[in-house]
């Protein structure tokens, strides 16, 4: 009955506020969303009292970005052990969860531990091994993002006092408030319009490869824990994409929180604060065909009469920028004209915006060419990279189950990777006269597992291709007796 009082002068107090300010109507609108909200969850001094919260449970994780067709979503890893710790108070919180892929996943089908989490600023994961390692700058803030898509660090986000509420509103059966925190991030709070329980957290961040992007936490299932309302379903989007659910067995409010500091070979690491600069060796591996590697992602280079042809522009723009300076440098005389993107997997298709930056024309798999126009034209604000900086119009060129690329001087027969377990709109470039054969991820010389090369080898039989060399955008270049040999002797 106390608080109750208490709630009511401090609403009155805030209407008066309000009036004395000179009557702005949507002030109230908002705070009383936000108030509401607290209301609905234990209220406003129970959850301001709140330090620390564990949930443990299980779920799934997607595979964004790497599933079959960048509209998949048949893929993902089974969670179980789930526990995420997260201190409200000093913005920290770590995630220990063990993942088991539902496919065929190029690290083989066993169970992986993963520990991931951020303190005082420095984002790390911990591998099974124990060894930690410092994650960027990025990540650090996307992962502190990552406490506030909760009720009760979105609904703490709304009660501070230097935060700003705006554009109160009622989007169907919802009320929605915007909240931006003292470091400038907003969220969006939605709350049930019959209840006022959290519904959804929003927030902005950047994507490499999607650029500005919603990240959205739903909230489901409300339980009775501690004189508090928590959600024992929750679900997350990066952007349409369904990226986690968890299904919550047991949550402990103010309970033992363990160590929650980064680990030190983290801590002291320096901060990442952009990828780390391109490496880009050059290799002829026949007249007009060069390999530009150097790191963990290569391309490969093929001279034609009038034009240069890139396979592959990877990762990032940092990556895919240095191996387009790299070509030019070859071949100064020569324009390079077009890059062969072999499928849409984020890590491969992540600099094909620079290469679009550059005037490069796209070939990819017909199944890719949609994902690759819709990623020419989305908006990159939050990190504008090289296309937002020089926007260009996209040109794509589908390739269905074969297309030959060839003058006088090369052939270049790119193929569709039928039956394909690592993707569905896999292209592999064959060079008939070289005989090598160009591919990623189908067959990585040296991985411990091959789950897709024998899917690699009859697609090269059914084509009755003459290979010498396996030219891997991944790894080392290998001899087809190599791939043979995965298949047992
Ligand atoms: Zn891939």
């Amino acid at each position: 009955m106390i608080q109750s009082l208490a709630m009511m002068q401090k609403r009155s107090l805030v209407l008066a506020v309000a009036v004395l300010a000179g009557g702005c109507a949507a002030t109230s609108t908002e705070q009383r969303i936000v108030d509401d909200a607290a209301s609905a969850l234990g209220g406003r001094s129970r959850i301001l009292a709140v330090k620390t919260i564990v949930l443990e449970g299980e779920g799934t994780n997607g595979n964004l970005g790497q599933d079959m067709t960048m509209e998949s979503t048949g893929q993902a890893f089974v969670v179980t052990g789930y526990k995420r710790t997260i201190d409200f108070a000093n913005g920290r919180v770590r995630t220990e969860q063990t993942r088991t892929p539902n496919f065929a996943y190029f690290q083989g089908p066993a169970p992986q531990k993963q520990i991931a989490g951020v303190a005082d600023g420095v984002a790390y994961n911990v591998a099974p091994n124990g060894n930690a390692t410092r994650a960027s700058n990025a990540v650090a803030k996307d992962r502190r993002a990552e406490i506030v898509h909760h009720p009760l660090g979105i609904v703490r986000a709304a009660l501070a006092t230097d935060a700003k509420l705006a554009n109160g509103r009622t989007a169907g059966s919802e009320r929605v408030v915007d909240v931006t925190t003292a470091d400038g991030q907003t969220f969006t709070l939605a709350v049930d319009g019959t209840t006022s329980l959290p519904t959804r957290v929003v927030s902005m961040t950047d994507n490499t490869n999607l650029g500005d992007v919603a990240i959205e936490t739903s909230f489901a299932d409300y339980q009775d824990v501690s004189g508090l309302k928590l959600p024992a379903r929750i679900a997350t989007k990066t952007d349409k994409y369904p990226t986690a659910t968890l299904r919550v067995t047991r949550q402990t409010v103010d309970g033992d929180a363990g160590d929650l500091s980064a680990p030190a070979a983290a801590a002291s690491a320096a901060p990442i604060a952009a990828p780390p600069p391109a490496t880009v060796t050059a290799e002829e591996l026949a007249k007009g065909v060069w390999l530009l590697a150097g790191q963990s992602h290569h391309s490969v280079l093929v001279e034609f009469a009038d034009h240069l042809t890139l396979i592959e522009a990877p990762q990032n723009d940092t990556r895919a920028l240095a191996v387009i300076a790299k070509a030019r440098e070859l071949r100064p005389g020569k324009p390079l004209t077009e890059v062969v993107n072999t499928h849409h997997h984020f890590d491969h298709s992540g600099g094909v915006r620079a290469a679009i930056a550059e005037g490069l024309t796209v070939i990819t798999h017909k199944g890719n060419a949609a994902f690759i126009e819709q990623a020419a034209g989305r908006a990159h604000t939050i990190v504008p990279d090289a296309l937002a900086r020089s926007p260009k119009r996209v040109k794509v060129v589908p390739v269905d189950e074969e297309k030959v690329l060839a003058d006088q001087s090369m052939t270049v027969a790119l193929y569709h990777v039928a039956g394909c377990p690592h993707a569905d709109t896999m292209l592999m470039a064959y060079l008939p006269r070289e005989r090598l054969l160009v591919e990623v991820d189908a067959y990585s010389p040296g991985a411990a597992v091959q789950p897709y090369a024998a899917n690699l080898l009859e697609n090269i039989r059914t084509r009755n291709l003459r290979v010498d060399r396996i030219v891997p955008l991944h790894g080392t270049i290998a001899s087809f007796n190599d791939l043979v040999k995965t298949q047992g002797s």
